[in-house]
C-alpha cells in the first residue's frame, strides 16, 4: 500500500506546458503529480494565451517570474537558473507534442507527454533515440493504466489464471460529442476534429489508445499480427476524421480481438471496458466500477475481486492507496503513473538501470506503440477497411 511516505530523496522540479485554466486535462496532471511530493511545480507556460497562463500559474502558487509567455521562453529562462526545472509535462493539443518534446529533450529535461505522443511512429522513434542519447526519460499519460486493479489483471494473466488467451474485447466510448455543436462551441472539441491539430484520427487516438495501452499492459507478450479497421464520421463535417470505429485484430498466438471506440454512443457518459477471455476463464474490468475486477473461472462461481483486499497480488497491493474501504478511481491511477515516472527519472539520474527495468509505467515504447496502433488503424480504414499486416 502506498501511504504517501517519501519514496525519493527530494522532489523533482517540475514544469507544465499547457494544461491551463480552461484545459480538460491539466488538473489531472497536477492532481497526479503533486500528491506524493515527488514533484514540486516550479514553472509553467500554461496557456496559448500568455496573460491567462501567467495569472493561472500565480493562482497555482508558482512564482510569477517563472510563469512564462511560451514554452520557448520557459526553456531559455529556466536554463539560466541553478534551481531550474528538470522535468516538464506537455498537456497541449496533439499537433504540438513533437516540437515541444524535442525542444525539452534538447534542453536536458525529462518529459511527460500527453497521448497520442505524436502523429507518426517515425517521429516517435526519433524521440526515443534522442531521449536515449540525452539520457532522459519520456513518459506518456494513459490515465487508467495506473489503476491497481488493472495491475491485478496483469498479475493474474501472468499466473495463468485464465489459461491460453483467446479473446480480447475492448471498448472506449462516450456520447457527448454526438453532434456538431461542440465542434464549433467548445475549444477542446474543435481541435480534436481538425486533422492538422488532432492528427490522422479523432476517437481512435483520443479514446481507444487508452484501452489499447491497457491491453498491452495486461498482455505484454501478445502482439497484433493483422488488423481491420472500419471508421465512420456520423457528424459529416468531421470527415476524414472518424467519430466511431470498429477494429478487429488477430494476434500472434491465434487470439482474436475487437475494439469499439466512439464519440457518438448516445447517452453513454464514459464507457471503457476490457474483457480478456482465456481457455479456462475470463477477466473483465469497466471504468464505471474501477475498484472491481470480475473473475470468471470456467466451471466455478464468478468472483468479484475488490481493490485493496488482502487476497490480491503484491503488484496490485503496492499500487493502492486507501485500503479496503472507500473507492479509488482515475485520480489515484494518475498518482501512480506520476509516481512511477518520478521513480524512473530518479533511477535514470542515478544510473540505476536495475530499478528502471523493474518499474511498470507508460514509457517511451508505450508512446510509440500507441502511435503505431493509430497508424495501422488508419492504414486499414484508408484501404477500404481491408485486413492489413500490423507494421
Ligand atoms: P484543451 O484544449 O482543453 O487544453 C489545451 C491547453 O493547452 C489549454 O490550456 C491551452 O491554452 C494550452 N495550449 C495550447 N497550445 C499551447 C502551447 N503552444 N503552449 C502552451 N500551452 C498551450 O485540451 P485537452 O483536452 O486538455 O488536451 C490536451 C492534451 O491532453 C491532448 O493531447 C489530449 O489528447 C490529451 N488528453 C489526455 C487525457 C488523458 O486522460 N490522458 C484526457 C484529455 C486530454
Amino acid at each position: 500500500m502506498n501511504n504517501g511516505e517519501k519514496k525519493m530523496e527530494r522532489s523533482l522540479r517540475w514544469g507544465m506546458i499547457g494544461g491551463g485554466r480552461t484545459s480538460q486535462v491539466g488538473y489531472k496532471h497536477r492532481s497526479g503529480a503533486l500528491r506524493d511530493r515527488t514533484y514540486e511545480l516550479v514553472a509553467g507556460a500554461f496557456d496559448i494565451d500568455s496573460e491567462r497562463g501567467k495569472s493561472f500559474g500565480v493562482n497555482l502558487g508558482v512564482d510569477k517570474n517563472r510563469c512564462y509567455d511560451d514554452y520557448q521562453t520557459l526553456i531559455e529562462e529556466e536554463a539560466k537558473r541553478t534551481d531550474c526545472v528538470e522535468v516538464v509535462s506537455i498537456a497541449t493539443p496533439n499537433g504540438t507534442h513533437y516540437e515541444i518534446t524535442m525542444a525539452a529533450l534538447e534542453a536536458g529535461l525529462h518529459v511527460i507527454c500527453e497521448k497520442p505522443l505524436v502523429f507518426t511512429t517515425k517521429e516517435a522513434e526519433e524521440i526515443k533515440a534522442f531521449a536515449e542519447q540525452q539520457g532522459l526519460i519520456v513518459g506518456v499519460t494513459y490515465g487508467y493504466s495506473g489503476n491497481s486493479i488493472i495491475l491485478q489483471m496483469r498479475s493474474m494473466i501472468e499466473q495463468n489464471k485464465i489459461g491460453d488467451i483467446h479473446l480480447v474485447e475492448m471498448q472506449y466510448t462516450h456520447g457527448y460529442a454526438g453532434n456538431s455543436q461542440g465542434d464549433k462551441d467548445n475549444a477542446a472539441q474543435k481541435w480534436r476534429v481538425d486533422p492538422k491539430i488532432a492528427g490522422p484520427t479523432f476517437v481512435i487516438g483520443d479514446l481507444s489508445i487508452h484501452t489499447y495501452y491497457i491491453s498491452k499492459l495486461v498482455l505484454p507478450h501478445l502482439s497484433i499480427k493483422k488488423l481491420l479497421c472500419d471508421r465512420q464520421s456520423f457528424v459529416g463535417s468531421r470527415y476524414p476524421l472518424e467519430d466511431n470505429a470498429y477494429v478487429l485484430m488477430h494476434y500472434d498466438n491465434g487470439a482474436v480481438g475487437r475494439m469499439w471506440t466512439s464519440a457518438v454512443d448516445s447517452g453513454q457518459m464514459d464507457g471503457q471496458r476490457i474483457r480478456i477471455v482465456g481457455s479456462t476463464g475470463s477477466l473483465e474490468w469497466w471504468d464505471s466500477a474501477p475498484n472491481e475486477l470480475l473473475y470468471q473461472p470456467q466451471g466455478a462461481p464468478n468472483q468479484t475481486l475488490y481493490r485493496g483486499a488482502e487476497y490480491l497480488d503484491d503488484l496490485a497491493k503496492q499500487n493502492e492507496r486507501l485500503g479496503i474501504l472507500h473507492q479509488e478511481g482515475l485520480t489515484e491511477a494518475w498518482g501512480n503513473i506520476y509516481l512511477n515516472i518520478a521513480l524512473a527519472i530518479d533511477a535514470k539520474n542515478r544510473g540505476d538501470e536495475e530499478t528502471l527495468s523493474q518499474l511498470i509505467y507508460p514509457d517511451i515504447d508505450s508512446g510509440i506503440e500507441g502511435v503505431r496502433w493509430i497508424e495501422n488503424c488508419v492504414a486499414s480504414a484508408d484501404q477500404g477497411s481491408q485486413w492489413v499486416e500490423y507494421q
